[in-house]
């Protein structure tokens, strides 16, 4: 089978932040067409790939991205239109080439990636399968993933005093996806009924968690475990276990200590004394980006203190990116990398990464960004790669449930995939 590319086309369209993002649509010429909508993140790695902005003041105030969509529509298409690829392998790495930086910098990371997931939808078409099964290295691995719902924004991506930016729920004791989805989706009633309660604002934040005037996390804990236990579900990993994302290189200050509340700030052992104090308090079974992107020899500490029992992942610190990824698994740093796929820009390198985590016994956890379209691309990437967990937001808000409703449909069409992480006994 070879896939035949009539045209690739890309339209500056808005993010869920209201920012300009790419849509682009990909056509083969034996007939089927594939859109594909480009996420964008604020609290962002070093070591991302580049996300292309036009940087022209009068047009959204610089974020406008005609550049990204005329390298789609020009140079892209130039190379892509009228030539058959092997494999979507073979046609992202000629992507990369014709880039030629290191970092996807030229023609951008925003266009590649939209190019890659349109490309690898209209493939699928053409095999007549699924997304999440056409691109299953495997179809032994297919499952359907443990949904960690972002219920309390702070950080980059709210405007209240929290400095930890994710505090998630994760339905791990469910039996169907179905039941994890009602499950979130019953806490976070729960918790906004809460809130509401003790005076607090439910507004929200970027992900659709609820922004509350909340300044120490371990507030926001007991809350959490509240709304759990009063919606009727037991707190902890038979259950309902929590997961905290403090992308905490957002926390760091110039000395390379950590701002842990207003007025705390941490050392990196002080920071580390702290998780292992949390996690013994309250049912935290993972945690992401603990220590900030360039803090390794805390992270080989944080590894070697927590790893056994917490997972921890590399968000900023691996940004999806096989050869960070492969440096982390030699030097015993974290034990599972965060998944999205314009960090590194591509659905190919993409699938490299998490092939290097499953190969290393990391874990993966395929992730959205803070800016997203209804695009749910990661929701059969999920199911995919078998990685049994997912972070696409709160159960709420319209780009981040059209992930968790194609989770749905994909679970009613394929009935007996187990549901949860691999070797976790589902
Ligand atoms: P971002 O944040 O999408 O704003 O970068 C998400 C995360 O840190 O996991
Ligand atoms: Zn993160």
């Amino acid at each position: 089978m070879v896939y035949e590319v009539a045209k690739v086309h890309a339209i500056e369209i808005l993010d869920s932040r209201g920012r300009p993002t790419l849509e682009v649509s990909l056509e083969l010429a034996s007939g089927p067409v594939a859109v594909a909508g480009v996420p964008s993140g604020a609290s962002t790695g070093t070591r991302e790939a580049v996300e292309l902005r036009d940087g022209d003041p009068k047009r959204y105030k610089g974020a406008g991205v005609t550049k990204a969509v005329g390298n789609v529509n020009g140079e892209i298409n130039g190379l892509l239109a009228g030539r058959a690829w092997k494999s979507l392998e073979e046609l992202d790495r000629a992507v990369i080439e014709l880039d030629g930086t290191e970092t996807k910098s030229r023609l951008g990371a925003n266009a590649t990636v939209g190019v890659s997931m349109a490309a690898a939808r209209a493939m699928a078409l053409a095999d007549d399968k699924p997304l999440y099964r056409w691109l299953a290295p495997d179809e032994s691995l297919l499952r359907l993933p443990v949904p960690h719902f972002n219920v309390v924004n702070g950080g980059a991506h709210a405007q209240n005093p929290l400095e930890l930016q994710e505090f998630m729920v994760a339905p791990l004791g469910a039996p169907t996806f179905a039941e994890a989805l009602r499950a979130g989706a019953e806490v976070y009633q729960v918790l906004r009924a809460l809130l509401h309660a003790a005076g607090h604002s439910t507004g929200l934040g970027d992900e659709g968690g609820f922004a509350p005037n909340l300044s120490t996390p371990e507030e926001v804990l007991d809350l959490l475990v509240e709304a759990i236990t009063k919606a009727g579900y037991k707190p902890g990993p038979d259950g309902i276990a929590i997961a905290l994302d403090p992308a905490s290189s957002e926390m760091r200050e110039s000395d390379g200590s950590y701002r842990y509340s207003p007025g705390v700030r941490f050392t990196t052992d002080q920071m580390i004394d702290r998780y292992q104090a949390l996690t013994t308090k309250y049912p935290i079974w993972l945690i992401e980006d603990g220590l900030g992107e360039d803090d390794w020899d805390g992270w080989e500490k944080l590894t070697a203190r927590l790893g056994q029992s917490v997972q921890l992942v590399g968000d900023d610190l691996f940004v999806t990116n096989p050869a960070i990824i492969r440096e982390g698994i030699e030097r015993h740093v974290a034990n599972s990398a965060l998944i999205k796929l314009n960090q590194i820009g591509t659905v190919s390198e993409t699938l490299e990464a998490i092939a290097v985590c499953r190969a290393a016994g990391y874990a993966q956890f395929i992730s959205h960004r803070s800016g997203e379209t209804t695009d749910s691309f990661i929701a059969d990437l999920a199911v995919a790669s078998g990685a049994g967990q997912l972070k696409t937001g709160a159960p709420a808000r319209g780009e981040r449930v059209a992930k968790y409703n194609r989770l749905v449909v994909i679970e009613a069409e394929m009935p007996g995939l187990p549901y949860g992480l691999p070797g976790r006994g589902h």
